[in-house]
């Protein structure tokens, strides 16, 4: 584990919020942030009018923002959200969950606990100094966000479904390029042999002169 587990959830559930945006939205609705809601495990004030679903779209692009931006600017934006929402860290214990941190109370509207989870997580992020952990994927015309959580931070893709399209690609380019030798090569014996039989043919020309 990299942060603590409820930063690693909400940094998560961050990059999942923000890759609803991606071609094609898949945040149109009230019914789909229903569906959002329950998927991430969000507990607390759920509205489901379309006022929240415009609050929590709106939240999207200034996530990604973040996530991609320096650290001067990340800082800026967290520092921006905490203070909008007054904030109020409480270290708690709930449910089946452990110690964790709260900022918010379970009645603020959900795109506000959204944004103060997803900033609270950043503060972590920033202070240990392993904003390089948040990424967008490598993979050809995919443009999700993911928080790499691997040892060696040498995650490159945000899904298993884009790592298998980029080696499935890896593998087409090595093929086609293997092909293309093996053509290459057959053209020039080809041509070697033509060479020859036209060496010979002339050679042959030439005794006779
Ligand atoms: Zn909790
Ligand atoms: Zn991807």
């Amino acid at each position: 584990m990299v942060f603590a587990h409820d930063t690693e959830e909400a940094l998560q559930s961050a990059a999942a919020l923000v890759n609803t945006a991606q071609t094609p939205d898949v945040l149109m609705s009230v019914e789909d942030l229903a569906t959002f809601y329950v998927d991430q495990g969000w507990k607390g004030q759920h509205a489901g009018d379309a006022e929240e679903l415009e609050q929590v779209r709106a939240l999207r692009p200034i996530l990604r923002r973040m996530w991609l931006d320096g650290t001067e600017g990340q800082v800026e934006c967290i520092n921006g959200m905490l203070r909008t929402a007054s904030a109020l860290p409480q270290i708690v214990r709930h449910d089946e969950f452990d110690w964790h941190l709260h900022a918010t109370t379970p009645d603020e509207p959900l795109a506000v606990r959204m944004a103060v989870e997803a900033a609270m997580a950043m503060v972590d992020v920033i202070r240990m100094g392993e904003t390089e952990r948040l990424k967008m994927c490598d993979a050809e015309s995919c443009e999700h966000i993911f928080a790499d959580l691997s040892r060696n931070r040498s995650r490159r893709y945000c899904s298993v479904s884009c790592s298998n399209r980029m080696a499935a690609a890896a593998y087409r380019t090595r093929q086609s390029d293997t092909e293309e030798a093996a053509a290459a090569d057959e053209s020039a014996r080809t041509m070697s042999d033509q060479t020859m039989s036209a060496q010979t043919m002339s050679g042959q020309t030439n005794q006779e002169q």
